[in-house]
């Protein structure tokens, strides 16, 4: 203010202005809120330029987390007559901003819907309303929002799609738990539409035609997984054994994970593969996988689980007391440890979570490549 002073001369009213203005303050400093409310509605009411101190007051409130003084400055601001509707409309998105950190939910969505209308501040007001419906698992709601945000900025387009895939896969899941699988077949293959190199899509399409008898179907679900995410490549193994053996092709399954090994490092089609070779008989083969797994990626907590899933059966260690308790220790010490982490922000979890619950991206919490086995369900 001492600044604004300089560049425009106006003794008198910033004289007063400030009298009234250090009042106020103290007021809210011995915690007579109303009594500072009196004294800066006054404000706003002599002199349009103190509406930013207002706001800041509020925003203020709203950072040291006292919400309901936040409300009571921005409800107070809102409620003065003839605001221009900049201000108005910067008062709403403070309101829906306090309303937000409230947790008041309805609220908040039904104020960011208004500047939405209103054509002021739609980006920050789409992207808060997207994440109210992810929240509320309001996914069709969720669709429309990310769909208008494309409409007025491009900038994350790629992601955006990215979402609104995922949202049709949450919509195909709410149809299925409904009993609905011909609508969750319908909301998967949008997913894939709207974005092709939708893996989650493409494993429900793949768990729904195997659940339906189709294995043929499903097995070409299945295999498309890597090519979209080579990452979830684990994700899909056990769910591609049980196809090809329900296809009687599990000599095409052991060609098609030989072929997989040169693409994804990690331990998991190994282990499949020095399984079918033992189970076959093969055992040179069955330790070949072994003896390349550890040329290529010598990592311990892929060696453990090669070393329980494969050599510990193969050569009857569990027999010897020793070899027993180790393979225990580190099953154990395996257990423990995450099987996913979120390439976006680092969070660790135990299964799969196709958004990440700590920084809230899609697609981005990620099998560990030597991490214990993927979750696997029908
Ligand atoms: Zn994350």
């Amino acid at each position: 203010m001492a600044r604004r002073g300089e560049n425009k001369p106006r003794p008198k009213k910033a004289g007063g202005l400030g009298r009234e203005y250090i009042r106020g303050l103290d007021f809210l400093i011995n915690d007579q809120t109303d009594k500072a409310l009196e004294v800066f509605t006054r404000l706003v009411e002599v002199d349009q330029d103190t509406i930013e101190t207002h706001l800041s007051l509020g925003a203020l409130f709203r950072r040291r987390g006292e919400v309901d003084r936040a409300l009571r400055v921005h409800q107070n601001l809102i409620a003065r007559p003839n605001l221009p509707r900049p201000v108005h409309q910067r008062a709403l998105l403070e309101l829906a901003r306090d309303y937000l950190a409230a947790g008041v939910l309805d609220r908040a969505e039904e104020l960011f819907r208004e500047l939405v209308e209103q054509n002021a501040y739609v980006v920050e007001s789409l992207r808060r309303l997207i994440r109210i419906y992810e929240q509320q698992s309001d996914w069709e709601q969720a669709i429309e929002a990310n769909r208008r945000l494309e409409s007025v900025s491009s900038k994350h387009r790629g992601q955006q799609l990215h979402a609104i895939a995922h949202y049709h896969c949450e919509l195909a899941e709410q149809k299925q738990r409904a009993g609905d699988s011909r609508g969750a077949k319908t909301s998967l293959k949008k997913s894939l539409h709207v974005y092709s190199d939708c893996a989650r899509a493409a494993i429900a399409l793949g768990d729904l035609a195997y659940n339906a008898g189709d294995y043929r179907e499903a097995n070409k679900y299945w295999q498309r997984v890597p090519e979209q995410m080579l990452e979830l490549t684990p994700e899909v193994l056990p769910r591609l054994q049980q196809s090809f053996d329900s296809l009687n092709q599990a000599a095409a399954f052991y060609q098609w994970l030989a072929q997989q090994v040169g693409r994804y490092e990690g331990v998991a089609p190994y282990i499949l593969l020095a399984e079918q070779a033992f189970r076959s008989g093969d055992k040179g083969a069955a330790e070949d996988w072994v003896q390349r797994y550890l040329e290529q990626a010598p990592d311990i907590s892929g060696m453990g689980r090669l070393f329980s899933a494969v050599v510990s059966p193969a050569t009857g260690a569990t027999e010897n007391g020793v070899r027993a308790k180790l393979q225990l220790a580190l099953e154990d010490a395996l257990g423990r440890m995450p099987a996913y982490r979120c390439n976006h922000c680092g969070f660790e979890a135990r299964q799969l979570h196709w958004q990440c619950p700590s920084c809230h991206q899609w697609d981005t919490t990620l099998p560990l490549p030597h991490g214990p086995a993927g979750s696997h369900s029908h």
